[in-house]
């Protein structure tokens, strides 16, 4: 499908920033954000809801339904933490974002989160999961590696995905 606008999927362990990254993409470019784990508690796009750890298993199929209503027509800046259930076509670019393992346990700290569930988020992030299942499913190509540990990072992050856009816009238009 031929898209005047494009769609970018950020991703990475939760903690790295995602959705703050995601809302100033989104005030500079006028995009759309579409926070999926939102959406998936809305819209009830899961089967299981898992008390201790505090999140749903979510349903695969529902959600590639739900955002195929909508998704590839473009326009569109979507976060999640996992992402190789997501057709690949309907993404121009796919950015992960990463964060320094002491700096990553102290946001999620600060979220209160079970000590269990930050081990486990400490760990992906530390084994860079989330990296490899992008570039696998989406092609190395396709990956944009962001570290994004500090204000700093998250204003040349910005700039990155700015400067990204306006060359994807560019040769739209040619
Ligand atoms: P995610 O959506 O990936 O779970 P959030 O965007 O909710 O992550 O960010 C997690 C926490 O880290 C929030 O408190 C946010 O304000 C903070 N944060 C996000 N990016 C940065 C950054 N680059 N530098 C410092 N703090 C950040
Ligand atoms: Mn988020």
């Amino acid at each position: 499908m031929q898209r005047s606008r494009p769609n970018i999927l950020v991703t990475g362990t939760p903690g790295t920033g995602k959705s703050t990254l995601c809302q100033l993409l989104c005030e500079q470019s006028g995009l759309h954000h579409v926070e999926l784990a939102r959406l998936i508690r809305e819209e009830h796009l899961y089967t299981e809801w898992d008390d201790e750890m505090n999140c749903s298993i979510f349903d695969e199929d529902l959600v590639v339904s739900k955002l195929s209503d909508f998704l590839p027509e473009g326009g569109h800046v979507m976060d999640f933490h996992s992402c190789d259930f997501l057709p690949v076509d309907w993404f121009d670019l796919v950015v992960v974002l990463r964060t320094e393992t002491s700096v990553l346990y102290g946001r999620l700290e600060r979220r209160s989160y079970p000590e269990r569930k930050i081990q486990e988020n400490v760990e992906c992030e530390i084994f860079q999961v989330l990296l490899d299942e992008a570039k696998e499913h989406f092609g190395a190509d396709a990956v944009m590696e962001a570290w994004n540990d500090s204000l700093q990072h998250l204003d040349a992050n910005v700039q990155r995905v700015m400067e990204w856009l306006n060359q994807w816009q560019g040769q739209v238009e040619a």
